[in-house]
């Protein structure tokens, strides 16, 4: 068979040649152990924590070595594509301070080494398919679906492993005349790799032998697995190339240097090593990371995060709650590499990017991903940005994500002081976590929002309620200090029969209806409805004498 002849057959309007697009990409000028990584997502819409995950280990690995982190759209499964897609991996990543060094951008593509869209690639991986299709390594397929499924039939009452290989792989001795039959037939075909492998075999002693494939991986070791045998198709039918071709060409062509991918790849790994075999180039360096897992709430059991059950898998998620993107990049360190929360506990006030990042350092048996730890971590980063950095995050959240509360940031000078209430005592409080729950936190010092949510102390009989509070107002000054508002308080609990010290009401619960602490619940509860909360005098503080005292005074009234 005159293989360049079919090749010019098959592909007549492709003019260039390989050695052309070697030229036009050629290796990248960068200094010694420079990594070149990418960011491959499908533009399905649907952003996931596996994305974010995996582009922290690659921007990580190429901003720390002085290489390049490029973005790249997968888009050769057109069935996927949902408009506006591009935009949102672009906006979602950049919020998680993602930036990419070239690649797909808002303003079309940066760098040397585009088009950065697959799609828009396709004579150049035709040019490659045709390359292979002329050295005998590659071959039109005929197949229709429905012959497919009948060899898979067969393979399956045989016992078989399924796919087109082997004696299965009718069209791979087709003759020139055969082809050029069935194309002016106008049959349609894709493009198979003529592989070179071979099923395992059982031998004598009961077990599989087959050639098998070595790859080292750098979060994983070396990979030892079956060589491929299949035919796989690389170029669909639209001339548009599956995954695996697309992946050898681009990465080749764009002087990747490290693939960091999930671990859904791995199973097809044996293909890539074929591929980049027969296109005669190196592999790049592959990163399988690890699945990102979950405890099962009611199993619990570690599972695989699924997008039909775990809304935290999508990155909307931490969008729509409000978390900070620092937030999420520590906890995303603390599980890419398990020496990082050692690091930050020694290094508690350095920059995350001074932490040395590398791949043997990464999980590769399943990353535990808990969203209380997310919550815990969130707690301490949020207390080291200034309040009013977190008013302006706030205010961007709301405006985004809910412009209920819109309202809420009118007053800038009382929101800040709100959100550093207790932030800056000896034992800061940690109680901001996320936009949403902070909101919810601070309710009470927006009218509008405020309700009664907690009980009454029931040491409080129902009739004192109203006479603290009325003794409260008649001795209220709002000047007072944090010690001189707490003496009348105590001074109203000694009056009214509750011990001035907890312990003593303890000691003789019979000689007291209750002690000072049910006496400000009563109070806490009059003025932010609920009966834990940051301290009441500081509270009183912010929100102004006039506040106070018609909550108070409501209250009151209500309750006579
Ligand atoms: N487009 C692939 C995906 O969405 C990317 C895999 C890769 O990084 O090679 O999973």
């Amino acid at each position: 068979m005159d293989y360049q002849k079919l090749a010019d057959m098959l592909f007549p309007q492709i003019t260039k040649t390989p050695e052309d697009y070697e030229k036009m990409y050629p290796p990248r000028n960068l200094p010694e152990g420079a990594k070149v990584t990418r960011l491959g997502p499908s533009p399905t819409g649907f952003m996931h924590l596996g994305n974010l995950y995996g582009a922290f280990a690659d921007e990580r690995l190429a901003h720390q070595s002085g290489g390049v982190f490029y973005l790249r759209i997968e888009d050769t499964d057109d069935k996927r594509y949902v408009e506006g897609a591009v935009e949102t991996i672009i906006n979602s990543l950049d919020f998680f301070g993602i930036h990419f060094d070239e690649g797909a951008s808002m303003d079309g593509d940066k760098g040397a080494y585009g088009d950065y869209t697959q799609s828009h690639r396709g004579p150049i991986y035709q040019c490659f398919v045709k390359k292979l299709v002329s050295e005998g390594k590659a071959y039109p397929c005929f197949l229709t679906e429905e012959e497919i499924g009948k060899i898979r039939e067969k393979q399956e009452a045989e016992k078989k492993t399924p796919g087109i290989y082997g004696e299965y792989a009718v069209c791979r001795n087709w003759t020139m005349e055969q082809i050029q039959e069935a194309i002016d037939a106008g049959k349609p075909y894709v493009i198979r790799l003529k592989s070179d492998g071979h099923p395992a075999e059982e031998g004598e002693d009961g077990k599989m032998h087959g050639r098998r494939v070595q790859v080292k991986d750098a979060i994983r070791g070396t990979l030892d697995m079956p060589e491929n045998f299949m035919d796989t198709v690389i170029l669909k039918q639209t001339g548009i190339p599956t995954y695996h071709f697309a992946h050898v060409v681009d990465d080749h062509l764009m002087r990747t240097t490290h693939v960091v991918r999930g671990a859904e790849w791995l199973p097809s790994l044996p293909i890539h090593v074929e591929l980049f075999e027969k296109m005669g180039w190196d592999l790049p360096i592959y990163c399988h990371t690890a699945q990102l897992m979950k405890i099962d709430e009611e199993t619990g059991k570690k599972r695989k995060l699924s997008k039909r059950k775990d809304p935290e898998l999508s990155l909307t998620y931490y969008r729509d709650q409000g978390y900070h993107p620092q937030a999420v990049r520590e906890y995303l360190l603390t599980i890419l590499n398990s020496n990082y929360e050692e690091w930050r506990m020694a290094n508690p006030d350095a920059p995350a990017d001074d932490f040395e990042f590398t791949t043997d350092k990464m999980s590769n048996s399943g990353a535990l991903f808990d969203l209380n730890k997310l919550n815990d971590i969130s707690k301490d980063v949020l207390l080291k940005i200034p309040a009013e950095e977190l008013y302006d995050f706030l205010k961007d959240w709301s405006e985004n994500f809910a412009p209920e509360y819109k309202h809420l940031f009118d007053d800038k000078n009382y929101m800040v002081k709100i959100l550093d209430l207790g932030r800056n005592d000896r034992k800061p409080r940690k109680d901001l976590v996320y936009a949403r729950q902070i909101i919810s936190f601070i309710s009470y010092f927006f009218d509008d929002l405020f309700q009664i949510e907690d009980e009454l102390p029931k040491e409080v009989p129902a009739e004192d309620v109203p006479k603290i509070l009325d003794m409260y107002l008649e001795t209220y000054d709002h000047s007072d200090d944090n010690g001189e508002w707490f003496n009348k308080i105590r001074a109203i609990a000694d009056q009214l029969g509750y011990a001035v010290k907890p312990k003593d009401y303890k000691k003789h619960p019979d000689e007291y209806k209750g002690h000072v602490g049910h006496v400000s619940t009563v109070i806490r509860i009059a003025l932010m409805g609920r009966s834990v909360s940051p301290d009441v005098w500081a509270i009183q503080q912010i929100m102004g004498e006039e506040k106070t005292r018609s909550r108070i005074q409501k209250f009151a009234d209500e309750h006579r």
